[in-house]
């Protein structure tokens, strides 16, 4: 049975009981009043324009859904909507370009377009709770360019134009994070490199200068010379970037493959999408459904607003 078969994608009511069993894990409680007592399901009936999921509190007399201060507050489109998307999000190696979201839901390009950023919201994961290269594991470094930076004037190599991105992945765990940074100085680094990787961490970069002033803060440094091709340190094996190289190219097939015009106000967005799915990958065990599950759970708390509105127009991209 294909998992896209399941009633939670098809009946708006199993949809809201999938979801509220993910967010509620120990029961609804009150949005209003936090109380858990005294909280009464209203029958959904759409002709008196009762919505699905409704519950009324019997001490605040409030009344709520699953969906207030999450990322499917905002929006009309019915649960189940939203459920396909983040299984199409999250099941798909490279992504899913908003055109083709619009296509499968039957949603405006527009719709799909906020819907797939709001999801990608969802995917994003906030302070790590554990550093990176925690007992001593080794954590490796590197750092590419994307697209246009409208921020950069001046001369330098190509790569000054382009986007910067400096990535994280923990060799140990298998996750990754990536930060869009808008200059690789050491003064722009090294607050990254101290809040997201533990002190007792293998440090593993190439050999730029910029390493050489950060790799002392860790308890050890291994580097490789891209600049010589070299990828793996011949007289220490563990010694490698590969790791990272890996996660780069997934990162850059989706980026040529599915979004194509991604712009650097949005990258944040598509760097949470891909180290999601890197770090809750089939390889650490996670399948599909779990990984979709895993989304739906980080819904909460991440409400994205825009600045002009909701009726700001999405730019002209096919992303
Ligand atoms: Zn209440």
């Amino acid at each position: 049975m294909s998992v896209l078969s399941k009633p939670y994608f098809h009946d708006e009511a199993a949809a809201f009981t999938f979801v509220e069993g993910l967010i509620w894990p120990e029961g609804p409680h009150c949005r209003h009043c936090g109380s858990v007592n005294r909280l009464t399901k209203v029958t959904a009936n759409p002709e008196k324009r009762i919505r699905h999921g409704l519950y009324r509190c019997g001490q605040c007399k409030g009344q709520f859904t699953v969906r207030m201060g999450t990322i499917f507050e905002e929006s009309k489109l019915p649960m189940t909507k939203w459920l396909q998307a983040i299984y199409l999000m999250c099941s798909s190696k490279k992504g899913v370009s908003a055109l083709q979201l619009s296509r499968t839901l039957e949603v405006t390009y527009k719709t799909a377009w906020f819907l797939a950023h709001r999801i990608r919201e969802a995917m994003r994961d906030g302070a790590l709770a554990i550093p990176f290269g925690e007992d001593g594991g080794a954590v490796e470094v590197d750092e590419t360019f994307i697209g246009r930076d409208p921020d950069y004037s001046g001369p330098g190599a190509a790569y000054h134009g382009k986007c910067k991105v400096l990535t994280l992945v923990d060799r140990q765990t298998g996750r990754a994070k990536s930060q869009v940074v808008d200059k690789l100085s050491a003064a722009d680094i090294a607050p990254i490199l101290e809040a997201n990787i533990a002190r007792e961490a293998r440090l593993m970069t190439d050999e730029a200068q910029l390493y050489k002033v950060l790799g002392w803060h860790f308890a050890d440094h291994g580097t490789v010379n891209h600049s010589r091709d070299q990828y793996v340190s011949p007289q220490d094996r563990t010694i490698h970037t590969n790791t990272i190289e890996g996660y780069f190219s997934i990162f850059k097939r989706g980026m040529k493959g599915v979004y194509q015009h991604a712009s650097k106000k949005h990258l944040h967005r598509y760097m949470a999408e891909f180290d999601f799915r890197y770090s809750y990958r089939i390889a650490l065990g996670v399948n599909d459904e779990a990984r979709t599950n895993r989304a739906i759970e980080g819904v909460v708390g991440k409400r994205l607003t825009y600045r002009g509105g909701t009726n700001q127009r999405p730019e002209a991209t096919q992303a």
